[in-house]
């Protein structure tokens, strides 16, 4: 009897592992156990082995469209400071959150100084669609015209456009940072209209849109870029000075205050002393 109990079990996993079940597999004894104990019945048995199985291929999903969109660094809403960064409409952001621009093909553009909070929240943004199950890139803009410009002439520039093609959303952050050359600005407008009203796209820039000529060049490419990337769509203006600028301005104050008389044991003062370069330009 148990050797035959042993063979079953050898064989179930060996079914659950050509059929991709690998949660059930890893989960199916203990849960029969306590089934068993609890007296449930086989199907509430089948039904709680395919729920964990499910959960856990949605969180692997999850962090296989995470992994994809490859994100510099992960950032939440929850960490946004909103108070620090009045311009930014917060019932804008959540309604964003829910990612319903996405379906709609809507774009989002965030304007504004370096260190003002763009790419944070251009990145909670993308992962909240990743995990809404949305399919995510996020691209410096720089970066990918000069992937684009390396692949130009070869099969992979084509295998690369297919690859744009199939997302949901593209964040292409830093745009006008650099000047683009006059390939560059091409390649950068094609991405831009091979997305419009096919992909929604996050665009972060610190520059105002009368400056778009200098980094794109020709006023007729800036107009027809401007023109697809504007049309239906959400602009957010972080105005001000840089986040980390007034970071390390709040901490400075604080060492300030615990250096004064009177005040707290010096070696608290030292550990709020800035650590960031209040010059770090973004
Ligand atoms: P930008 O893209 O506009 O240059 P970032 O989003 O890179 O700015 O912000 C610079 C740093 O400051 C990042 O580490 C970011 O997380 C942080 N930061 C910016 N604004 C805020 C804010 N309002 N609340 C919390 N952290 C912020
Ligand atoms: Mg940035």
């Amino acid at each position: 009897m148990k050797a035959l109990e042993s063979k079953s079990v050898v064989l179930l996993h060996h079914h659950l592992k050509a059929l991709r079940l690998p949660t059930i597999g890893a989960e199916c004894e203990r849960v029969s156990q306590r089934a068993a104990a609890d007296n449930v019945d086989h199907l509430t048995y089948l039904l709680q082995l395919l729920e964990l199985e499910l959960l856990d291929r949605e969180k692997r999903a999850a962090d296989r469209r995470l992994k994809a969109a490859k994100f510099p660094t992960i950032k939440t809403l929850d960490t946004f400071d909103f108070t620090a960064r009045p311009s930014v409409n917060k019932v804008l952001i959540a309604e964003l959150a829910r990612c319903e621009f996405v379906d709609k093909r809507e774009n989002v553009l965030m304007v504004g100084n370096p260190g003002t909070g763009k790419s944070h929240l251009a990145t909670a943004l993308a992962a909240q669609a990743c995990a809404k199950g949305y399919r995510v890139r996020f691209c410096r803009a720089t970066e990918l015209v000069t992937q684009l410009i390396e692949a130009r002439d070869e099969r992979s520039f084509m295998r690369l456009k297919t690859q744009f093609a199939r997302l949901d959303l593209l964040v292409l952050d830093e745009l006008g940072y650099v000047p683009a050359s006059k390939v560059g600005a091409e390649l950068l407008f094609d991405v831009i209209s091979t997305a419009y009203e096919r992909t929604s796209l996050i665009v972060t820039t610190n520059l105002p849109f009368e400056s778009w000529t200098e980094v794109l060049g020709s006023e007729r490419l800036t107009g027809a870029t401007l023109d697809r990337l504007t049309h239906r769509c959400h602009i957010i203006e972080t105005r001000g000075e840089s986040y980390r600028l007034h970071d390390a301005k709040a901490r400075n104050r604080r060492s300030k205050q615990a250096e004064a008389p009177g005040a707290e044991s010096p070696a608290r003062a030292a550990v709020a002393k800035p650590v960031d370069n209040p010059q770090a330009g973004k």
